[in-house]
């Protein structure tokens, strides 16, 4: 786990909870939990909350029975961890530290079931998400954190480097998703979390799931993939063409190499993000394929794969230095062919850092 100033996090949570006239955060086991206090339970039927208050008193309730667990955490000296049996009601002790009213700010990462019985048992309190506290904290990252990130993406771009000197072409997607995998953990992943391989007409899926297709000579390839080191997320797409490319995926490999310059290149302090997505399907848009370009331009990442903000139209959060996020522009053409490049990038204090320095081109292998 990373070195992380854990009061510092919970200071700054109560400060913004005060700022926006806020009772009390609500944070189940999470991305949020971890980042806030360095705990990662399992996330369970039994409820473990952590309770911040606007003026700043922390406890930590749980399961009597994870009393144990949760003492070893490193921050535990920072708050109070209060045990429930399983004969107790969780949610009156839960609620009996919310201060019974006012508005709740639940993180989005909660059962549903636990949400609803704390409901029932408040019946006066507004609730609302934290997302605006604990997702705002988290999209600045602190050099810490931007550390583990270029480390992920270094990981991933040797990945794929030592991936395209293999031969690639006649093997399955399957088995191709099963190398980079491999070729990840090589490279200091801790896990790799995802392997998209997508060949010939399945790269018109951006999300497709590796199958036992053989690529084969003139395929459009689109690999992403991503994994963590320590809790931290890589994720980069390459398009790559066995063999000689055809006409149609040159020129539109071509477009979205553009796009993914154009949108790069626009991201700076002061901006807002749903211009990053602008710049990216102008460049689409202009080349005729901007129906053609069906996703958002990027997302946050850090301890999550997806997280705010996010390069989208009515995104209109101001970029800061040390937000980072993926720019991953693409074009699908359904039943032919599909094209995605994708970098992870920082924000500095005068312009733009790619984490992920693979070439760009699209990668022809014999
Ligand atoms: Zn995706
Ligand atoms: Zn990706
Ligand atoms: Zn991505």
């Amino acid at each position: 786990m990373l070195a992380a100033d854990h009061a510092a996090r919970l200071g700054d949570a109560a400060s913004r909870l005060a700022a926006v006239g806020g009772s009390a955060l609500v944070i189940a086991p999470s991305p949020d939990l971890r980042y806030l206090i360095g705990y990662e339970p399992m996330p369970l039927e039994r409820p473990t909350v952590l309770v911040v208050d606007a003026e700043g008193a922390v406890v930590l309730i749980v399961p009597a029975l994870e009393r144990p667990l949760a003492a070893e955490t490193g921050a535990a000296e920072l708050f109070e961890i209060v045990g429930w049996r399983d004969d107790e009601d969780p949610y009156a002790l839960i609620a009996s530290r919310l201060g019974g009213g006012g508005t709740v700010f639940v993180g989005d990462r909660i059962w549903g079931s636990h949400v609803l019985s704390l409901q029932r048992t408040m019946p006066g309190a507004a609730w609302t998400s934290a997302t605006p506290i604990v997702g705002a904290m988290r999209a600045r990252k602190d050099e810490a954190e931007l550390g583990a990130l270029r480390r992920a993406a270094a990981a991933a771009d040797a990945a794929l480097a030592d991936l395209v000197a293999e031969p690639i072409g006649g093997r399955t997607e399957r088995a191709v998703a099963a190398m980079l995998a491999e070729l990840l953990v090589a490279h200091g992943h801790d896990t790799a979390e995802f392997t998209i391989v997508a060949s010939g007409p399945n790269a018109a899926s951006p999300h497709h799931e590796p199958t036992d297709r053989r690529i084969g000579a003139g395929d459009a390839i689109v690999l992403d993939f991503g994994g963590t080191i320590d809790g931290y997320y890589s994720d980069t797409t390459r398009t790559l063409v066995v063999g000689a490319a055809g006409k149609q995926l040159v020129a539109v490999h071509a477009v979205v190499a553009e796009a993914q310059r154009a949108a790069t290149d626009a991201v700076r302090p002061g901006v807002e993000m749903w211009t990053i997505d602008r710049a990216a399907r102008t460049v689409i848009d202009d080349a005729g394929y901007g129906d053609r370009f069906i996703h958002r331009t990027g997302h946050g990442i850090g301890l999550e794969l997806h997280e705010p903000p996010y390069a989208a139209a009515g995104d209109h959060t101001v970029l800061e230095p040390g937000m980072a996020f993926s720019v991953e522009p693409g074009i699908y053409l359904e039943g032919k062919l599909g094209v995605r490049i994708e970098d992870i990038v920082a924000v500095t204090e005068t312009g733009v850092e790619p984490l992920n320095t693979s070439p760009r081109a699209l990668v022809v292998l014999d």
